[in-house]
């Protein structure tokens, strides 16, 4: 087991530091490229939608917690922005509330298809907490044999 967390301000150069920063944590499960590949992209949606919708034009903390247990790695990326109304209708493809600001709705969906288990956690007004998780099954099959 092993636990990292890190807080950063909600600045759109964060968003490359953070990703990188969960990928390196995660380098002693043997991800594959591909694996890899799919956590940075998850966390890159998170992170971003925390710095556009959570804060939009104010600037605030935003904390990626990450723990490897066994030959899963949990992420939780949250902030404490505007929240979201209604999450179900959040979670629906190509539903955005930035529409013409090249948003595409399509964030959460792809945390969903790139990670093993997803939910979201939020408040009107509070903020709002992504958690997800990935097992890196192949190397674990691998590593068995
Ligand atoms: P894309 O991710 O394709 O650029 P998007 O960010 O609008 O577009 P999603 O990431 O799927 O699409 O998010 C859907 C909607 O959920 C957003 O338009 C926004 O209204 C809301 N949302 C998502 N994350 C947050 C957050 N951290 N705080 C407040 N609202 C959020
Ligand atoms: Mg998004």
């Amino acid at each position: 087991m092993n636990k990292m967390t890190l807080s950063f301000l909600s600045k759109s150069e964060n968003e490359v530091f953070a990703r990188n920063v969960v990928a390196a944590f995660a380098l002693p499960l043997n991800p594959t490229l591909s694996e890899l590949s799919d956590v940075k992209t998850a966390v890159s949606e998170a992170v971003t939608n925390a710095i556009v919708h959570g804060y939009g034009t104010e600037e605030g903390w935003i904390k990626v917690e990450c723990e490897i247990e066994g030959d899963a790695l949990h992420i939780t990326v949250s902030d404490s922005g505007k929240g979201i109304e209604d999450i179900e209708q959040a979670l629906t493809p190509f539903f955005t509330t930035l529409p013409g600001e090249e948003r595409s709705g399509m964030g959460f969906t792809i945390m969903q298809t790139f990670m093993s288990s997803f939910s979201v956690r939020s408040k009107k007004g509070e903020g709002t907490e992504v958690f997800m998780s990935k097992h890196f099954g192949a190397r674990a099959d691998e590593d068995a044999r």
